[in-house]
């Protein structure tokens, strides 16, 4: 694939002929390229969702809703061959690539039946000496979001942002991540084909290196809506000049294994969680913590399933593929190399070919390795055994991430007493960590995190309440 799309800026699809090449971590050759923008077509980008903003605000929701279904719908039409973008850019496999546009495509609908039902809030004043009061609190839109994604889910994660953000009335910059232009440059395409107003989405490419602090200082800006690394995170939390923030950002999500968990549905949500996409998801499961009476069973039936798991490519659907670059390669491999230095066991994997790293289960992994804390984001799976489920929830709970963690247990008492404990965005009893259903609140705390997703959430986030008191 050799592809070259153009950035979308105030209704054109423009380059500045600069520009960024885009490799596939399939054969870690480009499969394309993308405009390389600078500060002019950024600021214009900024001036053109200012702008458009006064006029989008005021349209009505259905007018909104009508050029959000044009545009799901092209999206469907193009299904496959958005998939196979995909697959060469960010190396996801076909059908799930197709899974996660399907997915979208239900995000986008049930984004519009969410906004149908956001009515203003009435309320009477009658307190302290206070009568004849009417407050109708209604929702309007912030102005101008820009949302920033991350590479793995190159089209959920930018509709999620965008969606509810146009339907509301807000305008929009989007910068996909560098792996993932190719797919936010096909989106804005289809933007541009399904006719929004000039301006009312903008779609601009960059590394993020290179362009990260023009986005987030631009004046304009009213919310910042980014999805990535903690690093980058924190980053832009400094820079950003006390802006509005809603961050999703890393995970080290623990699996707690109880010693009466029904071990067979355990070891199949663990491998859903830990190895799919080859670990490159925030929710997936990155450490197991299991009590020793189960450790040597459970370890035995994961070597299992790992050494079925297919290697491959995403054109072939393999469930382990070839990792986004050499680098975060280099650092999956720092990880377990480091976990075996310190006593680790390797059970199954450790094998490599340059950006594909073999499934790889360790056990024994203590809290001295690296592998205990950091998140890897590679389809390495470290398992810790515990000696109490006190020992599990002080390991689980000493991790600066706190995005999702699991339990899997027989025993419903055990299962909401050790959730209370845990401290995390969100608890799932008996499956494993997952963003999704995409209308759940989804949030991250400590460095996991800032404000929430989730369909009902990010209406909330993208608007801002105004009251108008009725005094009679
Ligand atoms: P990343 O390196 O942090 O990049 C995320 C986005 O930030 C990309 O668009 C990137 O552009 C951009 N960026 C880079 N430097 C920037 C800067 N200085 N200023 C502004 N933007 C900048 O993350 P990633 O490797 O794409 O994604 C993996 C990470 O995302 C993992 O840590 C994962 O846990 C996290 N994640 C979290 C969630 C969640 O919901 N909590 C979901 C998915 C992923 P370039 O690509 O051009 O550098």
């Amino acid at each position: 694939m050799n592809l070259e799309l153009n950035a979308l800026i105030n209704g054109e699809m423009i380059n500045n002929n600069e520009w960024l090449e885009i490799i596939s971590p399939i054969d870690l050759k480009p499969c394309g390229r993308v405009p390389a923008l600078k500060a002019n077509e950024i600021n214009q980008a900024f001036s053109a969702a200012r702008q458009s903003f006064a006029t989008w605000k005021k349209t009505t929701l259905f007018e909104r809703i009508k050029l959000l279904k044009h545009w799901s719908q092209l999206l469907l039409e193009h299904k496959n061959e958005l998939a196979k973008i995909m697959a060469y850019e960010v190396g996801k496999g076909i059908k799930d690539a197709e899974v996660e546009i399907e997915r979208s495509i239900e995000y986008i609908d049930y984004t519009i039946e969410e906004a149908k039902r956001v009515h203003p809030e009435t309320m009477t004043g009658d307190g302290w000496n206070i009568k004849n009061k009417l407050g109708i609190f209604s929702r309007i839109p912030k102005g101008v979001i820009l949302a920033i994604s991350p590479f793995n889910y190159p089209v959920n994660l930018s509709i999620s942002k965008i969606a509810p953000s146009l339907v509301m009335g807000n305008t929009v910059v989007f910068k996909p991540a560098t792996n993932g232009s190719l797919t936010g440059l096909f989106l804005a395409k289809l933007f541009h084909e399904a006719k929004f107003p000039a301006g009312v989405i903008n779609v601009v490419t960059g590394r993020g290196r290179d362009i990260g602090d023009l986005l987030i200082t631009n004046p304009e800006i009213d919310l910042i809506s980014f999805t990535g690394s903690v690093n980058v995170g924190n980053q832009i939390k400094q820079k950003c000049n006390g802006k509005e923030l809603v961050l999703e950002l890393g995970g080290k999500d623990p699996a707690l294994v109880l010693g009466d968990a029904n071990l067979a549905k355990t070891v199949k949500e663990i491998m859903a969680g830990a190895f799919s996409y080859s670990g490159q998801r925030c929710t997936a499961i990155k450490r197991v913590l299991v009590a020793e009476e189960v450790a040597d069973d459970l370890v035995a039936m994961l070597k299992t399933e790992v050494e079925k798991l297919t290697v491959g490519s995403p054109l072939d659907n393999a469930t382990v593929i070839p990792i986004i670059d050499d680098k975060s390669a280099d650092f999956v491999q720092g990880l377990i190399d480091d976990a075996l230095a310190h006593q680790a066991k390797l059970v199954t994997g450790n094998t490599r070919q340059g950006n594909l790293l073999a499934p790889t289960l360790l056990d024994h992994v203590t809290t001295a390795m690296k592998l205990a804390w950091e998140e890897p984001f590679g389809p390495v799976l470290p398992v810790i055994r515990c000696k109490s489920l006190a020992e599990m929830v002080k390991i689980a709970n000493d991790s600066n991430f706190a995005l999702q963690a699991s339990i899997f247990t027989n025993n419903l008492d055990h299962a909401f007493l050790i959730a209370e404990q845990l401290e995390t965005g969100t608890v799932n009893i008996n499956s494993k960590s997952q963003r999704g259903p995409d209308s759940f609140p989804f949030l991250g705390i400590k460095d996991s995190g800032q404000g929430v997703q989730g369909i009902r959430e990010t209406i909330n986030s993208v608007t801002r309440l105004k009251g108008l008191v009725i005094n009679y």
